[in-house]
């Protein structure tokens, strides 16, 4: 089959969110004049595996089957990392859409990975832990010739966290015969996980408040910030930015959303989530309709949830002056650039959430030599190698006069084409 070079998308991984990333990177790579066998080799991903696996629930006689993913976007870069998700509605295009994203995001910051996803449809919220471990356990079964150390690393996504990671590595582990630990990343860290990866990506983003608040004239100490989504990310970004001095005034997740003017007490909403499921009925709060989160006047617009939530419908609502998405894909193409003739200032997902798998590589780099660092060393690095990323797309954006998402798409795509072009075709 030959690719229409027009679309370079075929029926295979079509659906809303893949259709988005090849519309994105074609725009991309017409801007930057990539060279056109690299553009069509790249608009699909190398390596997609679906799989359907039984799983038996806690009432021993159901036994469900259930659909997983594994898309692997490019594999010139060395191996293939990125996060395996839990959701209902998760399919082939959203992971190769995430995929492709991953290889953007790992070549941005300058890792040695190309990009990849994986997804098993189930709703997490549903299971017991049980259920959790014995369908994470018959997945990674179904995936583990693809995955390895040197071959692809996964990490935690949304609907999955550090107990879904250390049961892939312990299955993975006992079925080569020896303790493999850099198989995945956002491990606990008994199993070789590392200090500081739980709140990389939070903390991470929140570490380019400072440069872009200088950027654009922002005083950080006393600016309002709000979050939608309050998981992993979103709870230590929320965390981060309040120690930074800025104020929390609303805050969203699965359960319901609240605002209040002063700003939030993280901690206490993090204590109230782990006790009732989520941020609803907080105590000293105003109900916000949820939606009302992405129209709020703040300063810090952080989406952390799900893809998707800016469009092109609420986008000329939109009253923050800075949209750090968290999230991967929360605003739609339409949306952005309705919200770039706004004015408003995105620092796009590749960059703003790459803190994760940055923090990942350098988990995966201490299992390979057996040698843990300090958390400050990791912090340091961490914020290090995303400001330089920052500065670098930052001037791309100033001298090709384009966005901040663009130029970070062209130094990646850049990268890639690089490797690809040095590589040459084999045979
Ligand atoms: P998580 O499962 O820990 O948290 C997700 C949060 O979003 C929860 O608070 C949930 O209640 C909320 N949520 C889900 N659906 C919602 C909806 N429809 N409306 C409002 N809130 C909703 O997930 P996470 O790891 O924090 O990931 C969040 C996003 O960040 C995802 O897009 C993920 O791909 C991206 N991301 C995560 C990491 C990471 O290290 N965890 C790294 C990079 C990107």
């Amino acid at each position: 089959m030959v690719l229409s070079s027009q679309t370079g998308v075929t029926n295979e991984w079509d659906s809303p969110m893949f259709r988005e990333a090849v519309k994105q990177f074609e725009h991309v790579a017409e801007v930057m004049n990539l060279d056109d066998n690299i553009r069509e080799r790249l608009s699909v991903p190398q390596r997609s595996l679906i799989v359907s696996f039984p799983f038996r629930r806690d009432a021993y006689d159901t036994v469900d089957t259930v659909l997983g993913y594994r898309v692997q976007h490019l594999l010139t870069m060395g191996p293939t990392k990125g996060g395996i998700r839990y959701a209902e509605d998760v399919n082939l295009g959203e992971v190769a859409a995430l995929a492709m994203l991953m290889t953007w995001k790992c070549a941005i910051v300058g890792l040695p990975f190309g990009g990849a996803k994986g997804g098993v449809c189930v709703n997490p919220r549903e299971l017991s832990r049980s259920e959790t471990q014995r369908l994470t356990r018959r997945y990674t079964m179904e995936i583990i010739k693809f995955i390895g150390p040197d071959q692809d690393i996964p990490a935690p996504d949304m609907g999955t966290n550090e107990h879904t990671m250390g049961w892939i590595m312990d299955t993975y582990s006992t079925h080569v015969g020896h303790a493999e630990p850099g198989v995945v990343t956002g491990k606990p860290p008994a199993l070789g996980g590392s200090v500081a990866r739980r709140e990389a990506t939070g903390r991470g983003l929140v570490s380019l408040i400072p440069p872009t608040a200088h950027h654009l004239g922002i005083k950080v100490e006393g600016s309002r910030v709000a979050v939608h989504g309050f998981g992993n990310v979103g709870q230590y970004a929320a965390l981060a930015a309040s120690e930074m001095g800025a104020k929390v005034i609303a805050l969203a997740d699965i359960t319901g959303a609240i605002h209040n003017d002063s700003g939030f007490d993280i901690e206490a909403v993090r204590e109230h989530v782990r006790r009732t499921g989520g941020v609803a009925d907080f105590p000293d709060s105003d109900v916000l309709e949820p939606s009302m989160i992405f129209e709020l006047d703040c300063d810090f617009l952080i989406p952390a949830a799900i893809q998707g939530v800016i469009t092109e419908e609420n986008a000329p609502r939109v009253k923050a002056r800075v949209i750090l998405e968290g999230a991967n894909g929360p605003t739609t193409q339409k949306a952005d650039v309705i919200l770039r003739e706004m004015d408003v200032f995105i620092v796009p997902d590749v960059l703003a959430n790459a803190g994760g798998v940055t923090a990942s590589y350098f988990e995966w780099v201490q299992d390979l030599q057996n040698y843990f660092w300090s958390e400050s060393e990791i912090v340091g690095r961490l914020r290090e190698i995303l400001n330089r990323a920052f500065s670098e797309v930052l001037d791309i954006s100033i001298s090709r006069k384009v966005d901040l998402r663009t130029a970070c798409l062209i130094k990646g795509i850049r990268r890639v084409e690089s490797a690809k072009l040095a590589r040459g075709v084999y045979p």
